[in-house]
């Protein structure tokens, strides 16, 4: 089973993806938490590659084929022997947020997306896609706790940026309801955890 949790930033998805694989564990099952960009040692190495550009940063073409090479590499060396093995792969973000950030954010066209997605990783997608969503507001509540003194950060954008980002994953997740489920992030984590919980039903 494979499960990515997707959404912007602040939403919680890697407290959330904590709290599902202990869920998953407590049934018995092998439970993989990886996250996107990294996850293995070559995929840690091209998200140490996103995060030191200064000025300017990486422009979103470029941007698209880091991911996508990381995608790559993680799906071949983790994500597919895991799944082959029975195990369940709960990934904090995956394909939809390059098309969220370098589509909807950066303007390259969702075709083109879905192409480097088919050539790096071979098309693979989750069984569920978990979409947290939070006012942008909340966010940026949540955002200004977190991050005092953390600068591991890609990008340093504005408030439009985000702004197509949110719409972006709202759109992707109307347009494929039966891979997406989307969750409302507010409240308590456990609040949030019992909302994924039942998301997912009997796939837990
Ligand atoms: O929320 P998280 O810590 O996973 O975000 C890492 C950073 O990577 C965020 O700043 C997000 O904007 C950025 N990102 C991106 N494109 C992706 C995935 C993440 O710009 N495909």
């Amino acid at each position: 089973l494979f499960i990515a949790l997707e959404g912007g930033e602040g939403a919680g998805k890697s407290t959330q993806a904590r709290l599902l694989g202990d869920a998953f564990r407590q049934k018995g099952r092998e439970v993989v938490l990886t996250r996107e960009p990294g996850g293995t040692s070559g995929a840690e190495a091209i998200r140490s590659l996103l995060l030191s550009t200064e000025g300017d940063g990486w422009g979103p073409r470029a941007e698209a084929l880091l991911f996508a090479a990381a995608r790559a590499d993680h799906v071949d060396k983790l994500i597919r022997p895991a799944l082959a093995r029975g195990g369940v792969v709960i990934c904090d973000r995956y394909l939809d947020s390059s098309r969220a950030y370098q589509g909807g954010g950066g303007g390259l066209s969702d075709a083109d997306l879905l192409d480097l997605h088919r050539i790096g990783s071979e098309g693979l997608l989750p069984d569920v896609t978990l979409l947290l969503t939070l006012s942008p507001g909340e966010a940026a509540a949540r955002l200004a706790l977190r991050d005092r003194g953390n600068t591991d950060r890609i990008g340093g954008r504005a408030a439009d940026y985000h702004a197509r980002v949110a719409a972006a994953f709202d759109r992707l997740a109307q347009a494929e309801p039966a891979r997406f489920a989307t969750v409302e992030a507010a409240g308590s984590p456990e609040d949030v955890h019992a909302r994924i919980i039942a998301a997912l039903g009997s796939r837990l």
